[in-house]
């Protein structure tokens, strides 16, 4: 089913993985030391992912000349492809284009002769269903589509009633079979929350997509070669914004520039944690919002296979039945015929795995994996890697969304602060939020409104 880019509202009967300012900047330290700033750029970014790319394309295209500043030693920050691990792609972020045909990046990634391919056409053709035990038939599998229906209709009467509460309070009275099964596919393994930590009007008005697409390559891969023509400073960490004066300073481990307007995209995770002072304080409503549009924790945990022991050819889903303790994962199986299996874990799960060490994480998965699908798992296994997000200094979370009662702090995460600090990311997003095609809008949208202020 082919139903792009509606929102929830409109659309709810799909069970997927989310599926389911103008001045001269002046450097007033040595010009040497951020090494690839252009001279007088109109606009310093921060953060070189999906959002500071896309924002820094949109200004450049208006003439307008930018200073993006990353942290990390690589662009595309949540969105970033590895090959070492296993010798082929690996996505340790995103990996599913998000609203089919019409993500932005579908078009990047063919106009940089990326292959890009529908996930699969039909879902229920391509997934296996476990229960505790055995192995669930059709009749099952389509349980949980319905008791997903069932989530969906209470989140949106709900939130059609004005009720921003818990998703797990909307949700309570549905219970029975499969539906721990479905609420987790809804919360932690899309949401990267429990549900109890999902406002239901925030998950309600968001969209949700049908059909997802892959690229062969890595989605991370598409993204650093999106940013491939901008001069990026890498290892350009930003401590602090001071827009006390006419002008806004930005203090970073390589120098202090000055500017008339700053585009933040860093993670609400980022925000929240006070890695950048801004000085003066920012509003309180605006700190409030860093908090309240919180982060989830969702991460892979990645097992290489020598053979297709799931016999479902490339990018089948895998599931088994889960408890009400959210503790389990989903799995994406032989994605792109790499071999490599996406065991994806999230909520407070996710962060209660965290903190363990990666093999005791493989072997946790591979152990699950054994429970369903017998000696095969083990004897076929070559090697596996697990991501932690929640540990990552740049991220601290995986992607943002609001906290039960607080769907209004959305406004205010998006409004600039004295129309000169402006904030875009995958949080920002009206709709897309928590994923890479919002942050991309969000990005663009943002230069456009900074470049029409610059005059
Ligand atoms: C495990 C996982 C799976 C996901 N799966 C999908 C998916 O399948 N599909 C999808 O569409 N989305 C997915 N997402 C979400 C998607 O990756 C994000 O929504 C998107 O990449 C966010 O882009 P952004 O530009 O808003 O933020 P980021 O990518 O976080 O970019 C912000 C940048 O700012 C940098 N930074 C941070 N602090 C500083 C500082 N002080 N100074 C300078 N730079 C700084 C960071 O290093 C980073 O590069 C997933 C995310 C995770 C973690």
């Amino acid at each position: 089913m082919q139903t792009d880019s509606l929102s929830r509202a409109q659309q709810y009967s799909a069970v997927t993985r989310r599926q389911f300012l103008k001045a001269g900047l002046v450097v007033l330290l040595p010009q040497s030391a951020i090494a690839s700033v252009d001279s007088n750029p109109d606009v310093v970014i921060v953060g070189a992912g999906a959002a500071g790319i896309a924002a820094a394309h949109s200004l450049i295209k208006d003439n307008r000349k930018v200073a993006i500043l990353e942290g990390r030693g690589r662009v595309g920050g949540r969105a970033h492809t590895e090959t070492t691990t296993f010798n082929a792609p690996f996505d340790v972020g995103a990996h599913w284009l998000h609203q089919g045909r019409r993500n932005p990046y579908n078009s990047i990634a063919q106009n940089f002769g990326f292959d890009v391919e529908p996930v699969v056409e039909n879902l229920r053709d391509n997934y296996r269903l476990f229960a505790t035990d055995g192995e669930a038939g059709e009749n099952e599998l389509k349980k949980i589509f319905k008791i997903y229906d069932e989530l969906s209709k209470a989140i949106g009467r709900s939130s059609n009633a004005g009720k921003d509460i818990p998703v797990s309070v909307a949700t309570e009275q549905i219970v029975g079979r499969w539906s721990d099964t479905a609420k987790f596919v809804l919360g932690p393994w899309d949401m990267g929350k429990d549900l109890k930590d999902i406002s239901t009007v925030d998950w309600w008005k968001s969209t949700e997509v049908a059909v997802d697409y892959v690229c062969r390559q890595g989605y991370g891969a598409v993204v650093a070669r999106y940013a491939d023509d901008l001069n990026i400073s890498l290892n350009t960490t930003v401590k602090g914004i001071d827009w006390s004066g006419k002008d806004i300073l930005v203090d970073t481990t390589n120098g202090t520039l000055r500017t008339k307007a700053v585009i933040v995209t860093v993670s609400t995770g980022v925000l929240a944690s006070d890695a950048i002072k801004f000085t003066p304080q920012l509003p309180l409503d605006k700190q409030e919002s860093f908090h309240k549009i919180s982060m989830g924790m969702y991460d892979h945990i990645a097992l290489q296979f020598s053979e297709d022991i799931f016999g479902m050819g490339r990018d089948g889903y895998l599931m088994f039945e889960i408890g009400n303790d959210g503790k389990g994962f989903a799995t994406l199986t032989n994605a792109s015929d790499t071999g490599i299996a996406y065991c994806d874990v999230g909520g407070d799960w996710a962060r209660e795995l965290s903190s363990r060490p990666v093999d005791e994480k493989i072997d946790y998965a591979l152990g699950e994996m054994e429970r369903m699908l017998g000696s095969s798992v083990r004897r076929t296994f070559v090697t596996g890697t697990a991501t932690d997000w929640r540990n990552d200094k740049w991220s601290l979370g995986s992607y943002a969304s609001a906290d039960p009662g607080a769907y209004k702090l959305r406004w205010t995460l998006r409004q600039p602060v004295a129309d000169r600090i402006f904030f875009a990311g995958e949080a920002c997003h009206r709709t897309h939020w928590a994923t890479v095609d919002g942050a991309h809008r969000s990005g663009q949208g943002t230069a456009k409104f900074v470049s029409r202020k610059l005059g």
